[in-house]
């Protein structure tokens, strides 16, 4: 069947899609460089799952007590349980203090210290002297709405440098050459029902996580994984998808997160016998140690009877030994969600909290510069020409197997900023826009109208619940091979339902029905790819903690995964890790013996 549908096409020399954090920091250093940029995004800018974060963004400014970026990277190194590639992390520490630097001129209201510095707090895993040390602080916060602060601040300047924004704009494919080169994307306007064709020299997938193929995520309804899932459909691999981090205080019920920046302000767990149990399993950092290790430690409390409440299953979070005015000043936010959605006062009592999927390490696969990679046997590094990947949607890889907290905000911030950086030497604004290749464009219509029209007998949101749930009990904090073949098995069933779909409106205008049935078909290869991957890793390591392999096995399996999902198939494949930094010893790189594999302990 072949599709007739009328669109507009709009000429580029760069697309981003996603104006988070990411997208926004590629969009407005793509501008600045004289690019003629177009921003594309589902939401309004501000809307992006970004303008939730609220502890804070990483860099060694040493405002608050030494530090240095060596530090910086032995945390993220170890953090990343030894699975992060070096030069991207090297990479990540030394620009990090520029970038946030960038940040405060562009305007970014950060929180201060009395001296008119940039306030930092302690978070988990960010420590000194290469562990050694004591806790470190080291995360720049505007109060507990970083976030906020910085989305509001980078979509100004980029309307201040002519950026072009899309609002509400649903992208639906990627558009390919026959040899495999990205020429720009197909997108659905979601107000007026309108088709249009982006065409560009360089499109930048920005398109945030995935957190909501999980039933119980502190990530919005709108991350959906919708880079990755366009990414699969062109058979391009998805790298460690089996690495999902849980946060250790979403709040009992809704999911909401209460940042560890509460845990930062000197905030401590305890269970039914109000015992601060982090001190028995980590204790040096207690309960700041790496979220997955904090995260274990609590479902193990819960496992062996020590639960809070009437079911003995959640924890609780105690705020209300610190002074109000610090929970006034530093912690405003979350004392609000949590009145709102726990009804507790953080002033009185503690707050209930369980471990919730949290972010998504693996993604796109990238080099440090946000180039997306298509790895081949000759050449593992092999790049997709005209497509970039960065922050949540990519994997470049600089979180491994465990994302350290805000270690995500500096990541948009460092490589949206390189990919501009990047972008501005691949393209040229002087050359004209390839025409896109018809057939692919003909390919994204016939999808896009088979879906509109699916008249198969499971509605959407049945299947999304189903694929939820399944995620959610076999892909989780503790797995095991028996969970997790089943776990796979169940996952195939329900991908394969995507066939028998069932949309019910069939109109082009704020058709939520057929929005959320696209998102569900790319939320599918990326549930996929994350448990079928995790099926396959035969050890533990940072978010992966598998009963029947209780160790790191780094002899094996310190190699990146790389999936490929067809239809409800999908196929595994595997390559190097980074081992060598950017910059030699010699040359003020860091001590590679200070960054060589051993226990990750806290
Ligand atoms: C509650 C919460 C708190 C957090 N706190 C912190 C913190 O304090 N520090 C830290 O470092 N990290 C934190 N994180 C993690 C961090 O905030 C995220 O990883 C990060 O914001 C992701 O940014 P992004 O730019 O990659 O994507 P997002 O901010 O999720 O933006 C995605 C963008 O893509 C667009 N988009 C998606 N699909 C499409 C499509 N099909 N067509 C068009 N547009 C599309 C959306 O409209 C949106 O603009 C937190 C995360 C959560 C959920």
């Amino acid at each position: 069947m072949t599709a007739a549908y009328e669109y507009e096409t709009h000429e580029y020399d760069v697309v981003v899609v996603g104006a988070g954090g990411a997208g926004l920091r590629a969009t407005l250093g793509m501008a600045e460089k004289g690019l003629r940029t177009a921003c594309v995004t589902k939401v309004f800018p501000t809307r992006s799952h970004t303008v939730a974060a609220q502890g804070g963004i990483a860099a060694s400014l040493s405002n608050m007590g030494p530090d240095n970026w060596q530090w910086h990277m032995y945390d993220t190194v170890k953090g990343s349980d030894w699975l992060g590639d070096t030069d991207a992390m090297e990479y990540l520490a030394r620009e990090a203090p520029k970038a946030v630097y960038e940040l405060e001129h562009y305007g970014v209201p950060f929180s201060r210290t009395e001296e008119g510095k940039i306030y930092q707090r302690p978070f988990g895993g960010h420590t000194t002297e290469f562990g050694e040390g004591p806790p470190v602080q080291r995360t720049c916060a505007a109060a507990d709405r970083t976030g906020h602060a910085i989305l509001h601040t980078l979509y100004g300047q980029s309307l201040k440098n002519n950026a072009e924004f899309y609002i509400e704009y649903f992208a639906l494919d990627l558009i390919m050459s026959e040899d495999g080169e990205c020429q720009g994307v197909l997108c659905w306007k979601l107000d007026d029902g309108t088709l249009h064709l982006f065409a560009a020299k360089m499109v930048v997938l920005a398109t945030g996580g995935y957190g909501r193929a999980y039933f119980s995520a502190t990530s919005a309804h709108t991350c959906t994984g919708d880079g990755g899932g366009m990414v699969a459909r062109q058979g391009l691999p998805l790298q460690d998808m089996e690495f999902v981090q849980f946060h250790p205080t979403g709040i009992y019920g809704s999911g909401c997160l209460i940042t560890e920046g509460a845990r930062g302000e000197g905030g401590y767990l305890t269970n039914s016998e109000g015992e601060r149990f982090m001190e028995r399993y980590a204790p040096t950092y207690k309960d700041l140690a790496s979220r997955d290790v904090v995260s274990r430690c609590m479902t193990m409390e819960i496992r062996e009877g020590r639960g809070v409440g009437a079911e003995g299953d959640h924890i609780h979070l105690h705020l209300n030994h610190l002074p109000p005015e610090t929970l006034a000043e530093r912690l405003p936010g979350i004392s609000e969600s949590a009145r709102i959605f726990a009804g507790v006062d953080v002033n009185k009592e503690p707050i209930p909290v369980l471990p919730t999927v949290h972010y998504n390490m693996g993604g796109i696969p990238t080099n440090y510069w946000g180039e997306a990679l298509n790895p081949t046997k000759d050449d593992p590094d092999a790049i997709v020409p005209g497509l970039m990947a960065v922050g949540e949607a990519g994997c470049a890889s600089v979180h491994g197997a465990n994302r350290l907290g805000s270690n995500s905000l500096i990541d948009l911030v460092v490589f949206g900023r390189a990919a501009a950086i990047k972008a501005a030497e691949v393209v040229d604004p002087s050359t004209a826009v390839p025409t896109p290749n018809p057939a692919s464009i003909q390919k994204a219509l016939d999808r896009f109208d088979g879906i509109r029209h699916a008249s198969g007998a499971t509605p959407t949101a049945e299947l999304r619940l189903e694929m939820q749930k399944t995620m959610q009990a076999d892909a989780a904090v503790f797995r095991t091979d028996k969970t997790l073949a089943e776990g796979v098995k169940k996952m195939e069933g329900v991908a394969a339902k995507l066939d028998d779909l069932k949309v019910t409106d069939r109109t082009m205008v704020w058709n939520s029905d057929l929005m959320e049935s696209l998102e569900l078909t790319n939320l599918m290869p990326n549930a996929l790819a994350t448990i079928v991957g995790a099926e396959a890793r035969k050890e533990s390591r940072g978010a992966h903690a598998h009963e029947d392999y209780a160790d790191r096995d780094d002899k094996k399996w310190r190699v990146h995964t790389l999936a490929s999902v067809d239809g409800n198939k999908t196929k595994l494949d595997y390559r190097p890790v980074h081992l060598d930094p950017l910059t030699k010893q010699d040359e003020g790189g860091i001590d590679l013996k200070k960054i060589a594999p051993k226990a990750r302990v806290y």
